[in-house]
């Protein structure tokens, strides 16, 4: 529509100056020829005739003369008796003859006639007059100043008009030709550029809807073309940069799905945009696009604070989610109207778990080494301060409690770096395949002085054929040895002790019972804690360092075995060590 409307004002514009200069050039055209005719005949160009018209008029008859000779003249003069006439009028512009019979009135007064009466030659004409005249004064050969009669001539410019009106004809006719013809190239010029536009914006309209997949024909080397081409390539670049960013996204979110540390984040807004499964977990409640930074962790840090925090300063902070620890990091992850902010979320129970097992360890061990260290240094200050005042039984008797202190202490550091190796994981473990029976037998053997010492009986009850195992077999026996060591230790004398193993599903197992003082119900779950004694004096007295059931349960830990404690009705206590009978695979 804009292309046809431009054309069509353009042919209008064009065409309006094209008459408006045609119709101009016609009329000064004629006005010049006009008086060129004129100047042709009374002028330098004929120059007897103006003296004869002079001559002529100073007869007696001299109008008549004027007229005849004007008559004869009328072909060079272009009078056509029709728009172009003669007058013969007196010195004073009055009306005498004329060309035409029909004009026989007075003519108009002009300008032209008035200069003529006043001896001067009337020749000026405006363009913009309806008529064109010339007035030339017939003096008196003898007395030049004497205008004896004038010869007007006229022309009413209907030819002109006429002229005109058929050019404005033409033109109008063109005008049409032309607007006909402007549709037409509108029509086609708007196939032609118009079309691949709008093409162009089909395309546009079809990669914001995001499909990219369909790149548009290039039909021309032109502009259109070239735009065409560039655009082709925009959508390439596009698709390659979301696709690039999709994969970014997709690696962001299969890291934050599986990553144990929680993230969160919160838009410019503090509304939650992004939680990962561990935060979830972590935060223990639970949350949607509805929930808020400052339901979360507004009371730990304001909202605000953070977002004016400036990359990439970051804030800590620690809360406490039901019985866990949680080490929270927040930072702004962009300082723009679409940023916000992002938590990371650590869960750190097991860490400050670590930290106080780790604190009651060192105390525990420096108490367990003072108490030795104290005994050790007071006798011996005793023995020194005695002088050798003290009676050798005596003496002798200290001497014998500093070296029990003293094996006491190495049994501590004995154990403690037994520990520490199973710990670190470096104690080797030197498997051996060999009677799972075989080792039971040899410890209870091993054990039944000291249970006889004690009043106590020892049964040995194994099931026959116990299989074959591939374990540690001295440090295995280390850990029957602790337990039914414990077993003699923690029943009265007297007592009953009965050791019985099997086989079944694949793995073989060993219960250790005794009648003897138990385990009450709240120590069950602590008596493999390092240090820990249900009854401090009595396990002290008998040698313990509470240390035995932790490296006994290390050991079975490494041989994918379990050691624990059985429930069970009535006094005593039973333990239960269960290994699995293929090889290990460490
Ligand atoms: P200890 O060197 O003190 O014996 P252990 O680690 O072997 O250390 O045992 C830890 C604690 O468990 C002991 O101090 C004792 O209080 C308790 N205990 C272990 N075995 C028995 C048992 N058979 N009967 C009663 N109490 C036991």
């Amino acid at each position: 529509m804009k292309l046809t409307m431009i054309l069509l004002l353009l042919i209008l514009s064009l065409m309006a100056v094209v008459g408006a200069f045609l119709t101009t050039s016609v009329s000064s055209f004629y006005i010049n020829t006009f008086y060129q005719q004129m100047d042709d005949v009374f002028g330098e160009g004929n120059p007897d005739f103006y003296p004869s018209l002079c001559r002529e008029a100073a007869q007696e008859n001299g109008p008549e003369l004027i007229q005849d000779m004007l008559a004869a003249n009328a072909g060079l003069l272009g009078i056509d008796y029709r728009t172009r006439n003669y007058y013969v009028l007196d010195g004073n512009g009055m009306f005498l003859s004329s060309s035409d019979e029909k004009l026989s009135g007075q003519p108009e007064i002009t300008a032209n006639i008035l200069a003529a009466e006043n001896g001067r030659v009337g020749d000026v004409s405006d363009i913009s007059a309806d008529y064109m005249d010339f007035a030339v004064p017939v003096c008196d050969p003898e007395d030049p100043s004497a205008v004896l009669n004038i010869v007007y001539i006229l022309d009413n410019r209907s030819t002109v008009s006429e002229l005109n009106s058929q050019l404005f004809l033409i033109i109008m006719q063109a005008l049409l030709v032309g607007l006909l013809f402007s549709l037409l190239l509108s029509f086609l010029l708007s196939k032609a550029m118009v079309g691949p536009i709008e093409k162009l914006t089909a395309g546009a309209e079809r990669m914001s809807d995001g499909d990219f997949g369909s790149p548009l024909p290039v039909e021309s080397t032109d502009e259109i073309g070239v735009l065409t081409g560039t655009f082709n390539e925009m959508a390439r670049v596009l698709q390659e940069t979301l696709a690039a960013v999709e994969n970014e996204r997709n690696k962001l979110d299969t890291l934050f799905l599986h990553m144990t540390d929680g993230v969160t984040a919160f838009d410019h807004d503090g509304k939650l945009i992004h939680c990962n499964p561990a935060a979830r977990n972590m935060l223990r409640r639970p949350m949607d696009q509805l929930t808020t930074y400052d339901q979360l962790f507004g009371e730990l840090r304001p909202f605000g604070e953070m977002l004016s925090l400036q990359r990439p300063d970051y804030a800590e902070a620690e809360m406490r989610v039901e019985d866990r620890t949680l080490e929270l990091y927040l930072a702004p992850f962009s300082d723009r109207e679409q940023g916000g902010v992002l938590v990371v979320l650590h869960d750190v129970t097991e860490q400050h778990h670590n930290e106080e097992r780790r604190k009651e360890f060192v105390a525990n061990v420096s108490h367990e080494l003072r108490t030795p260290l104290t005994n050790v240094r007071s006798y011996a200050e005793t023995l020194l301060d005695a002088n050798g005042d003290i009676p050798p039984e005596t003496s002798a008797s200290f001497l014998g409690i500093i070296i029990n202190e003293t094996d006491r202490m190495t049994n501590i550091v004995q154990d403690l770096l037994t520990l520490s190796r199973l710990d670190a994981g470096n104690a080797e473990l030197t498997l051996t395949r060999f009677r799972f029976g075989d080792a039971i037998e040899s410890v209870c053997r091993a054990n039944d002085i000291s249970a006889r010492q004690h009043g106590h009986r020892l049964t040995c009850r194994l099931e026959p054929d116990l299989p074959l195992i591939t374990a540690d077999r001295s440090r295995l026996e280390q850990v029957m040895m602790n337990v039914i060591g414990n077993a003699i230790k923690y029943t009265p004398d007297g007592g009953h002790i009965d050791v019985t193993a099997g086989a079944a599903d694949g793995q073989v197992w060993m219960e250790v019972s005794d009648d003897g003082i138990g385990i009450p119900e709240k120590d069950r779950d602590r008596v493999f804690d390092r240090f820990y004694r249900v009854d401090k004096a009595r396990s002290r007295e008998s040698g313990g360092t509470g240390l035995g059931l932790s490296i006994a349960r290390e050991i079975v830990d490494r041989h994918n075995g379990r050691l624990y404690l059985t429930d069970h009705d009535g006094p005593g206590t039973t333990v239960r060590l269960e290994l699995p009978v293929v090889p290990l695979k460490a």
